[in-house]
């Protein structure tokens, strides 16, 4: 579970930049060009709607179910499905992981701690071959807090305390700290309240409820939702309690009574259950999905062997309980988004990857009992809805062309997610390649 900082992002950023701003105009251009995709079945990101054609002009859906304009390039898609590109609501990404994320129609990837820098939000708007992304900068903790405890040089220590954490928990300092995060660019506001056993670090400083309120308030107070990183039901509560918007975990720990569920979906809080994530924490490896030809062929091999790999910081957890829960939340109305945890390769950080981890989350979802139409909207039109990024996450005139095109059909055999025919960021096709 990485919230870690990640100053590479930065170097990594600057790097490719300078690589890809010298071919940036060898990249397929959308131009005046007008595709049509006709013959599809299409997953609104709602419903399966009767219409078979899908006009795309300029990166924007120009049109569903109308006419082929003339002259289009025409993509017979009969046999397939076409659906919106799937949005990622949990991440810790860069350059590569976003990627990755887009080779296998993850179009949008929200990040959950972490500061981009002015260089690479251009990026991310403007390179065609990596998924899109919104980041909350950096988080709201309790001094000493997760994810403080990764950084393990006390010079580093020191100065993150200086520069980036508010010093004492206090409203004042929790309001000027949330301020900043959003003067530098945040889109939403992350708050961490963890108390350590899930994270590996049992007994964390946590934050306090004035601290949490106060962040909550702040955030709010900018029209930018607070989410808050939550690894227990007592945690979701206390959430819950200070009119926290969403949750970026489920709750890890026990069966749980209806009065949990009952709380958070009288919040109305919405859910990123991050069952990937719950799955590599328990010690199941992301073997399943990495021995998968459709993945293996995608990824590298460093990635492969960290996804084959599992974190195992709490082999005792049960993840039928949290499956039981996700499905109580969502039998009580509680929308749950499609989310991994994603962070880098390596050891502490198995069993996800970029972009592949979001067919194995669908596939969790489905296995926690949701319908794979359910699943589908959790990674589709209920984030987009959630997180306010009203321009996708649907096939509708008008909307960003993110779309990902599959053979077969998802809806029956959910697993055909990953048979990626085509993906499209904002109406640029991706040219497949390694
Ligand atoms: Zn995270």
């Amino acid at each position: 579970m990485d919230n870690r900082f990640r100053g590479i992002i930065g170097i990594t950023a600057i790097i490719i930049s300078i690589f890809f701003g010298g071919c940036k105009n060898k990249q397929p251009a959308p131009a005046d060009e007008v595709t049509a995709i006709i013959n599809a079945k299409i997953f609104d990101g709602e419903n399966v709607i009767d219409d078979t054609t899908v006009v795309i002009k300029d990166g924007i859906i120009q049109s569903v179910g109308g006419e082929i304009p003339e002259g289009a390039v025409i993509i017979d898609a009969a046999g397939k499905t076409l659906m919106p590109g799937l949005i990622d609501s949990h991440t810790h990404t860069d350059v590569d992981g976003l990627k990755d994320a887009l080779k296998f129609g993850v179009t949008t990837e929200l990040a959950m701690n972490g500061r981009t820098t002015k260089s690479e939000r251009k990026q991310v708007a403007e390179q065609n071959d990596i998924a899109d992304m919104r980041s909350p900068e950096m988080a709201v903790t309790a001094p000493g807090g997760h994810p403080t405890q990764y950084q393990n040089s006390i010079l580093i220590k020191a100065l993150r305390w200086l520069t980036a954490y508010p010093p004492k928990e206090t409203k004042e300092a929790e309001t000027k700290f949330v301020n900043k995060q959003i003067a530098a660019g945040a889109d939403y506001i992350k708050i961490i309240i963890e108390e350590g056993a899930f994270v590996g670090y049992p007994g964390l400083p946590v934050l306090n409820d004035e601290s949490l309120t106060a962040a909550v308030e702040a955030a709010h107070a900018k029209d930018k939702l607070a989410i808050a990183h939550i690894t227990t039901a007592e945690s979701a509560q206390r959430a819950a309690a200070a009119g926290v918007d969403g949750l970026a975990h489920m709750f890890f720990d026990n069966p749980q009574t209806r009065e949990v569920i009952d709380d958070i979906a009288s919040s109305n809080m919405f859910v990123i259950p991050t069952l990937t994530a719950a799955n590599s924490i328990f010690g199941n490896s992301g073997e399943v999905i990495a021995s998968d030809e459709r993945v293996s062929s995608k990824l590298s091999e460093e990635w492969l062997a960290s996804l084959s790999d599992s974190m195992n910081i709490y082999p005792e957890g049960d993840l039928g309980v949290v499956f039981a829960n996700v499905k109580a939340l969502h039998d009580a109305g509680v929308d749950i988004l499609a989310g991994t945890d994603v962070s880098e390769a390596g050891e502490g950080y198995g069993g996800l990857a970029h972009g592949a981890s979001m067919h194995h989350e669908l596939q969790l979802l489905a296995a926690a009992g949701l319908r794979p139409i359910e699943a589908l909207r959790a990674a589709t039109s209920v984030p987009a809805k959630r997180f306010g990024l009203n321009d996708r996450g649907r096939i509708a005139a008008g909307l960003r062309a993110d779309l990902l095109l599959l053979d077969g059909d998802p809806l029956v055999n959910l697993s055909d997610t990953l048979n990626i025919s085509a993906v499209w960021r904002g109406g640029v096709q991706l040219t497949a390649k390694k």
